[in-house]
């Protein structure tokens, strides 16, 4: 499975990172080594001192599809979920001031959190509510309704660079408010007050040496299983 990502989805995400609006959805990948499996700890990467948080809403892929129209896209997704796109800010500032692929600041080992999925009949994915809240305080205030390129627009434009697949996972962007972690730190992430996914440090401060994160809300608990999935 893969999962892509789309990038400058909210213009006031975009307005918060002083970025150009784009004229095409910006879009990259993480491997599936960048999911972290529900029994592992998270680490925040030694190569980082600005991991930012970014949640975002995520439908996962139900076929395989090549060159979707978007009228017909969503024939090809059942599921919507929540997840956090961990990025390496420090490093994507400078791979963006050379011009150069995200990955390193995007891909690395657990960067991809992925909450639980419900069917999409159970939301408006439309006009859907979603927030981020890091040690009970809300970050993130976001409603698709605000995204420049709705999820059937996106399905149908990612579609024609990758043959979508059955598992693959899509994350439709990030709206503004996003910002650091830091050791100690308890993100929730909600779907209209439906608690979907839950990413916590459970190591104290005076135990910084061994930084461990739990997750809670993931269905994935090992990389087998992931490629298992239906
Ligand atoms: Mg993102």
């Amino acid at each position: 499975m893969k999962i892509i990502c789309i990038g400058r989805n909210y213009a006031k995400h975009i307005e918060e990172l002083a970025n150009e609006k784009p004229e095409h959805p910006v879009v990259f990948l993480k491997p599936d080594s960048a999911i972290l499996p529900k029994k592992n700890p998270f680490f925040i990467p030694p190569f980082s001192n600005d991991v930012h948080y970014e949640v975002e809403v995520l439908i996962k892929i139900n076929k395989v599809g090549k060159h979707i129209d978007s009228k017909f896209a969503h024939k090809y997704y059942d599921e919507v979920g929540l997840g956090i796109d961990f990025t390496a800010r420090d490093i994507q500032q400078k791979c963006k001031e050379k011009g150069l692929p995200w990955e390193k600041a995007k891909a690395f080992d657990g960067s991809a959190i992925i909450g639980e999925f419900y069917t999409k009949q159970e939301f408006d994915l439309e006009n859907l509510k979603f927030q981020l809240y890091k040690n009970e305080e809300i970050v993130q205030d976001g409603n698709t309704n605000a995204m420049l390129w709705k999820t059937d627009e996106l399905i149908s434009y990612v579609s024609q660079y990758f043959t979508l697949k059955k598992g693959d996972i899509i994350f439709t962007g990030t709206p503004k408010g996003v910002g650091p972690i830091a050791i100690g730190n308890k993100l929730e992430a909600f779907i209209e007050n439906e608690k979907l996914l839950e990413v916590e440090n459970l190591i104290s401060e005076s135990q910084i040496e061994s930084e461990l994160w739990r997750v809670s809300y993931s269905p994935y608990q090992d990389v087998q299983q992931l490629n298992e999935r239906p």
